[in-house]
């Protein structure tokens, strides 16, 4: 569950936030719906959604919160004008999520 006014994750059970008492909405509904979608920067772009996922995975693995959006999803922000998917990191996670990204690149 996630607060959609801090942007931040709670674990399962907690539906209000504790520090602003707004109710928590799904992961789902967060990432189709950003408030503050400048907080978020693309951090890498493709057109295939399994490679989004997977460097979802490695990021979180290295405690990074990023979220993957689909241009195909009507509520998609207007988050500068590249094609198809997208994974995004808060802006202060964006240098370390760059060089992983850059080093699992340079792996493969
Ligand atoms: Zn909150």
């Amino acid at each position: 569950m996630i607060c959609p006014k801090c942007e931040l994750e709670y674990v399962d059970g907690v539906t209000v936030c504790p520090d602003c008492n707004t109710d928590l909405v799904t992961k789902e509904e967060f990432e189709g719906n950003l408030l503050h979608p400048k907080d978020w920067v693309v951090v890498y772009s493709c057109d295939n959604a399994v490679e989004a996922d997977m460097l979802k995975s490695n990021l979180k693995g290295a405690d990074i919160e990023a979220i993957i959006l689909n241009q195909s999803d009507s509520s998609f922000p207007a988050v500068g004008d590249l094609r198809g998917v997208k994974v995004l990191v808060k802006d202060t996670d964006a240098q370390d999520a760059l060089a992983i990204i850059n080093d699992i690149n340079s792996r493969s």
